[in-house]
């Protein structure tokens, strides 16, 4: 059967492997162990992503240039500490689309957000509040509730929602711009989860971004499920600040670094308050030792310590990675495989299970979450045992990621033939 551009049995997805041009990133990565005497379908790298082959040699790396060479490491090794995090820094830019100057690896998201929301969150008597949207990741909510009681202000009234309609779960941006029309006075920031963790929809940066800046709304951005798996042009787009975790798309690791962006435009804004240490001091005179603070320009103004090393090897590993596949090819690769899987879905006419995600490519990432209702957690106890990868959200939705960096069109077809055999 044939259905648009697939052929919808096994050997459309053997077709569709082969004529993959991103099919040789797959050999890059290390898979869990096999279940059942068959390699695992892994669908869960929006949660943690794997672990690349050359991440160990990079770690080596710097355990064997503390060994041998100690604290002249810093500028005697291969990869110098000093400005270990510099190496990370174009690769960086090109995936978020940004330039040198924007971005930083530093910290981890929650910490960034809260070095961004010091900074961009200034809020008067008057325009004060936060948007962001219902259902964000609690550590958003966590942040922004935090930093409007810092200011004095009760959450309660300083948190607007954008909201879904009534039974629906997907926003609709003319119900932002409603929002932005009649409270856009009293309004300070917006900060958005793109995309949004447990429905998958993504928003559309550059508009909410020209929406928020006819107030005189900063604009944040939560990229944890955004970096890795969109194509982003956060400074053409305008984006105020942005900030995103590298455990998930970016393959780094467990509790991985994160990333930073703060737009060219407030680069050299140093009337802006911030959180200080000595990292985001000039580097050319911070060993100087002076008493007062002088912020480089850009994201790296906002460091705070001397970076951790062996977390930034495995970043480099992947970001290699991602260079050598580059970030465009990786979109179009991705838009095709979750079409795929989706139109799989919809011919296997599944009754009571309903895809929450947008249907339309440009307002999804790769993911989709299914609401398999009150059967979610068996089905994917089945799916596990199985050895199907995938997680659960409350309430009732099972979120699946194929990622284009190593996830085949194949997993994809044997994934919903094991939904087929558990589902109703
Ligand atoms: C995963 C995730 C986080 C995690 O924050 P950490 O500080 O890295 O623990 C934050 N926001 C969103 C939207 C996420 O999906």
């Amino acid at each position: 059967m044939k259905e648009g551009l697939f052929e919808l049995g096994a050997k459309g997805a053997i077709e569709l492997d082969e004529s993959d041009p991103l099919k040789k990133f797959r050999l890059e990565f290390l898979f869990p162990n096999p279940k059942n005497g068959k390699s695992v379908l892994y669908f869960v790298g929006n949660s943690l992503g794997l672990q690349p082959k050359k991440a160990r040699a990079y770690v080596e790396e710097v355990l064997s240039d503390w060994e041998t060479l100690a604290v002249q490491g810093h500028t005697s090794a291969k990869y110098p500490w000093y400005p270990y995090h510099e190496f990370l820094t174009e690769s960086t830019a090109r995936l978020v689309g940004a330039k040198p100057i924007e971005v930083v690896v530093m910290n981890t998201l929650t910490v960034n957000l809260h070095l961004m929301l010091t900074s961009f969150y200034r809020p008067t008597k008057k325009k004060f509040k936060i948007v962001i949207e219902s259902g964000a990741f609690p550590s958003d909510q966590y942040a922004v509730a935090s930093h409007a009681k810092l200011h004095g202000f009760d959450p309660k009234t300083a948190i607007l929602e954008w909201r879904p309609r009534t039974d629906e779960r997907i926003l609709n941006l003319e119900d932002l711009e409603e929002l932005i029309q009649s409270e856009g006075d009293s309004i300070a920031l917006i900060l958005l989860g793109n995309v949004n963790y447990l429905t998958g929809q993504a928003f559309p940066l550059k508009e909410i971004a020209t929406l928020a800046h006819t107030k005189e709304i900063v604009f944040g951005v939560d990229l944890a499920h955004g970096a890795g798996n969109l194509e982003l042009h956060l400074h053409d787009d305008g984006v105020d600040f942005a900030v995103w975790c590298s455990y998930k798309y970016l393959n780094a690791g467990p509790g991985a670094l994160g990333g930073c962006f703060i737009h060219e435009k407030h680069a050299e804004d140093f009337s802006r308050p911030r959180l200080e240490g000595w990292w985001g001091h000039d580097k050319k005179d911070r060993f100087l030792m002076e008493p007062v603070f002088r912020p480089m320009a850009g994201a790296e103004g906002w460091q705070l310590s001397n970076p951790p090393i062996l977390p930034m090897a495995t970043l480099r590993a992947s970001m290699e990675i991602f260079d050598a596949a580059g970030m465009h090819s990786l979109r179009k690769k991705s838009v095709l495989l979750t079409q795929y899987f989706e139109i799989l879905l919809k011919a296997a006419e599944f009754k009571k299970v309903k895809i929450i995600t947008p249907p339309k490519a440009e307002d999804r990432g790769c993911s989709l979450s299914l609401d398999f209702g009150s059967s979610a957690k068996t089905i994917m106890t089945k799916l596990s045992e199985e050895g199907v990868f995938c997680d659960y959200r409350e309430p009732g939705i099972l979120r699946f990621a194929p990622v284009p960096l190593y996830n085949k069109f194949q997993d994809v077809f044997e994934l919903c033939e094991i939904l087929k055999k558990h589902v109703e």
